[in-house]
Parts: structure tokens; C-alpha cells; sequence
């Protein structure tokens, strides 16, 4: 089964609005994005016999993200989607077997170019819904081919070692390259506040 056949474009787009929760210029532009990016590097069927060769790094957790796995298939706990937070509305997508990768860049002009091709709707939150369906790919995006050097232990299929913390005592995940010993929250500092002096009821630490 083909699953990027251009005329399934509106099954693509419903699928994606389905697993994101609503319609929005973010699904359909993140599809347009995954149909662009999967294109130019010749992969037609992200969620079947290409599955295990295709890689999406994606610069930005914002709607257009949730197309993007919804289209190519790629999550995070798959780790065939990567997370790479430059808060650009960008993505790169990989073929895992041959290298070829490509960077697909949503133009900002864009925004304002919807208007264009839908001058009487007044509201531009639909008017880009509508415009980014049938907008050319030129005008949406750029896209260029790119190298990119994905470390052996953050492939897909790898089964990183896992070692124990000497701070803290929790399990981590080892990656080539970083420490051992320490896991990355006691070396670089953690996102988040112990509380439990506040005397909130938690589960023991082992
Ligand atoms: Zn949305
Ligand atoms: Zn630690």
C-alpha cells in the first residue's frame, strides 16, 4: 500500500487531526511538512515497509509536531523521532540505510500569503487551514539535503547499557560519550524541585 499517494491527502490529514485532538494550520501544514520531507528522500511508506529505515528529527513541540508522527509513524519511544529543540518550525527526515537526509524549513511568508489564495475568509486561523491544503511546496517550505550523524546508541533499534547513579541512586540510560557515574539530571542540574519537605505523602526511595 502506497500510504503518501497525494489523493489520500484528506485520509492523512484526518488521521492526524484524530491522534492530535483537533484541526488546526499546525496539522496541516505538519502534514504537508511529513508528505515534503518524505518525498525528498523517496520514502512512500513511512508506516510499512520503510518503517524501520526512517528517521524525523523535529525542532519544534508545537501542533505541527503531532502531524509529523501521525504522518511518518515516528515517536519518541520509538526513538525514530528525536526532539531537538531549536523552536524552529523545522524538521529533518532520514533514511536510515542510505544516509540521505533532508531539512524541510516552513517559510514564514507563508503566514501572510495564505490571505492570497483565500482573500474573502476574514479569519486567518481558517484561511491558513484552507490556503496550506493546496498552497505549492515551494511556497510553504525550503528544504535542502543535510549529513547527519546519528551516534550508534541513539539509533533506533539500540539497547544502550544502563548504569546506576552514584548521587542520586537512580537507573539511567548509559550514551556514548557522557559520564557513567553521575546521571545527566546530578551533572547538569534537573527541571525540577525536590518538595517532599512540604510533607506530601510519596512512596519510599528503594
Ligand atoms: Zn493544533
Ligand atoms: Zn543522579
Amino acid at each position: 500500500m502506497r500510504t503518501l499517494n497525494i489523493s489520500d491527502f484528506d485520509t492523512i490529514l484526518q488521521e492526524s487531526v484524530r491522534v492530535h485532538g483537533h484541526l488546526c494550520p499546525g496539522q496541516v501544514l505538519g502534514v504537508r511538512m511529513a508528505i515534503c520531507g518524505l518525498g525528498g528522500i523517496g520514502i512512500d511508506d513511512p508506516k510499512g515497509k520503510d518503517r524501520k529505515k526512517l528517521l524525523v528529527i523535529v525542532e519544534v513541540d508545537r501542533c505541527a509536531t503531532d502531524a509529523l508522527q501521525s504522518v511518518t509513524g515516528c515517536s519518541l519511544g520509538k526513538r525514530s523521532m528525536k526532539f531537538v529543540d531549536y523552536g524552529k518550525m523545522a524538521a529533518t527526515f532520514m533514511d536510515l540505510e542510505t544516509g540521505r537526509a533532508v531539512r524541510v524549513v516552513a517559510k514564514e511568508e507563508a503566514r501572510a500569503q495564505a490571505r492570497d489564495y483565500f482573500p474573502e475568509i476574514g479569519n486567518q486561523y481558517v484561511c491558513q487551514i484552507e490556503a496550506y491544503k493546496i498552497m505549492p511546496d515551494e511556497e510553504l517550505f525550503y528544504s535542502e539535503p543535510v549529513a547527519v550523524k546519528i551516534p550508534e546508541d541513539e539509533m533506533p533499534g539500540a539497547r544502550p547499557g544502563r548504569a546506576r547513579c552514584a548521587r542520586c541512586g537512580e537507573w539511567f540510560y548509559l550514551r556514548s560519550g557522557h559520564c557513567t557515574h553521575l546521571c545527566r539530571s546530578c551533572r547538569k542540574g534537573s527541571y525540577y524541585t525536590r518538595v517532599s519537605s512540604l510533607g506530601e505523602a510519596l512512596c519510599e526511595k528503594p
